[in-house]
């Protein structure tokens, strides 16, 4: 029987970086993963990889150099007639953007001394694991003295919506439309569906956006929901809120979606309709019950906030325990865990997760919102900074969006950043830095930002903290 010091059951981020990151720290390590490409053949990096986080940047890339032909360019005096796609051509581009990154995965694997068991595991309790091979046939028993479950999550189904992968899909089959669906609809407004729901609408489809709730992007700071709702309406999306569908039909042509809203009943033809209400832990109940392990009432395994599970020798991170769903929290977690099985001390702090979501403008933040800080009764006091009065915004011709950073009031320490703007994605990095060595907003406030550029309107907001911004 192969033994191990460190199996890690499953190769997204959270599983090939823990993986790594324990062969680096001297221990044998294998990583099993199931995962099979649209070729038949094993591909690691789960779903951030395969059909998650880059492919999903792939279109977005794409989406945004045709949409700026006919709207960015021309202000620029580029004039570009008869702009056509060829999206045959774009989605061969996006799998071979994927495959050079999961072949780099098996790379990083060989270099560090990494296993790479090809199939299911199933635990069997006593630290032992059967491992399936992809396509069936005898599992292979192997053994570990330690285990590391990053079996990640899957699309949530509802049973009004099903999936037919043509014309009802979720994510993934959002991400490998054939052509441009003149009519899209899309079930929930959150990440997936305001990325995927801009892509298509960038290439040409009208899109529809059917939200159950009646907030838009309800974990957001409230300024920076109703500016981005603004915006993205203003593009074209078709959000409607606090719309609960209620049923689907399947025609000949395309999609009925049914759904109710406050003021009664109504119904939406498409042509293709992209499920995106969310996902769900992947655990294996019976799986995870054979080795003992607890799970919360959505399926996450339960775990001490450090990633150690109720057996000892067995830990979670990523998607299958609590926290945003998010590849980089997923990676953080795995790089803890190993050096914690090596007897190091880790250093990791939830309370510094990067968001972003990207839209046009981009959406990131770190840290709490203004309605987190009243909810806990905390004074802060707050900067604002908007990239209309930022010389680098004028320049490139995208001046949405702003700066909020929020102090508390007494220590000045920064409790949260709040971006909307084009490159809020990197621009958010400065923002984590200085939270996470405890930056004041006056920190920020005296640190040179370099002109012109974007990162300036941080330099502004926090300037703003303490009412002394210089180009408002
Ligand atoms: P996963 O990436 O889900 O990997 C789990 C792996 O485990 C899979 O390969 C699976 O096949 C394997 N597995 C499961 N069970 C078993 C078993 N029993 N035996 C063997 N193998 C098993 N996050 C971001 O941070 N930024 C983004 O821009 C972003 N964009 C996204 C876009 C889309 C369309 C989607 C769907 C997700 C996106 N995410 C993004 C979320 C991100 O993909 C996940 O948070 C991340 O992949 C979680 O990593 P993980 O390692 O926990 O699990
Ligand atoms: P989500 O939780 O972001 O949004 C789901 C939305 O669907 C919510 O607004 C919810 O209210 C709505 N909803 C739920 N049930 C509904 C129903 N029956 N009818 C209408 N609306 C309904 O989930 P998602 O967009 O599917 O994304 C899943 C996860 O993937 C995210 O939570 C995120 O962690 C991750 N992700 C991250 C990124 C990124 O970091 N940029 C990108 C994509 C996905």
């Amino acid at each position: 029987m192969k033994e191990f010091d460190v199996l890690v059951i499953g190769a997204g981020p959270g599983g090939y970086v823990a993986a790594i990151r324990c062969a680096q720290l001297g221990m044998k390590t294998a990583c099993v993963d199931a995962w099979l490409g649209p070729d038949g053949k094993p591909s690691l990096g789960g779903t951030c990889l395969n059909v998650g986080c880059i492919p999903s940047k792939a279109l977005l890339d794409t989406s945004h150099h045709y949409h700026d032909l006919g709207h960015l360019l021309p202000q620029h005096g580029i004039q570009v007639k008869e702009a056509s796609i060829d999206i045959a051509a774009m989605q061969r581009r996006k799998n071979k953007v994927v495959k050079t990154l999961t072949m780099g995965i098996a790379g990083l694997f060989r270099k560090n001394k990494v296993e790479w068991l090809q199939g299911y595991a199933s635990l069997k309790g006593d630290m032992l694991v059967d491992v399936t091979p992809n396509g069936g046939g005898d599992a292979e028993t192997v053994k570990a003295g330690n285990i590391i479950i990053a079996t990640g999550s899957v699309p949530i189904d509802i049973p009004v919506a099903k999936l037919d992968g043509e014309r009802i899909v979720d994510s993934s089959g959002a991400l490998a439309f054939a052509e441009v669906p003149a009519r899209l609809g899309v079930i929930g407004a959150g990440v997936i569906g305001l990325e995927l729901g801009s892509v298509w609408n960038r290439l040409g489809s009208e899109v529809v956006v059917l939200e159950a709730l009646p907030d838009f992007l309800a974990a957001a700071d409230r300024d920076v929901a109703k500016e981005t709702e603004k915006l993205l309406r203003m593009q074209g999306l078709d959000i409607r809120l606090g719309a609960k569908v209620t049923g689907s039909e399947l025609s000949d042509t395309g999609v009925k979606v049914n759904y109710e809203t406050s003021e009664g009943s109504d119904a939406l033809e498409v042509d293709k309709l992209i499920v995106a209400v969310g996902r769900r832990p992947q655990t294996g109940k019976r799986n995870a019950e054979a080795a003992g392990l607890k799970l919360d009432p959505r399926g996450a395994i339960i775990t001490d906030g450090q990633c150690r599970t109720d057996v000892a020798g067995i830990y979670a991170i990523g998607d299958v325990v609590i926290g945003p769903m998010l590849a980089h929290k997923a990676s953080e977690e795995g790089v803890a865990v190993a050096e914690m099985i090596a007897g190091q001390k880790p250093h990791i702090d939830h309370a510094t997760v990067p968001w972003v979501i990207y839209t046009n403008p981009e959406v990131a933040w770190v840290g709490k919102t203004e309605h987190e800080l009243k909810a806990e009764g905390v004074d802060y006091r707050m900067g604002f900074f908007p990239f209309r009065a930022i010389g680098r915004s004028h320049g490139a011709g995208d001046t949405n969006g702003f700066v909020k950073i929020l102090g508390d009031t007494k220590t000045d320490r920064i409790l949260g950043v709040h971006i909307l703007g084009a490159q809020a994605s990197e621009i958010i990095a400065e923002a984590v830095v200085a939270m996470e060595f405890g930056g004041s907003t006056e920190d920020l406030a005296r640190i040179i930002h370099a002109h012109p550029t974007r990162s300036e309107a941080v330099h502004e907001a926090a300037l703003a903290v303490d009412g002394r911004a210089l180009h408002m």
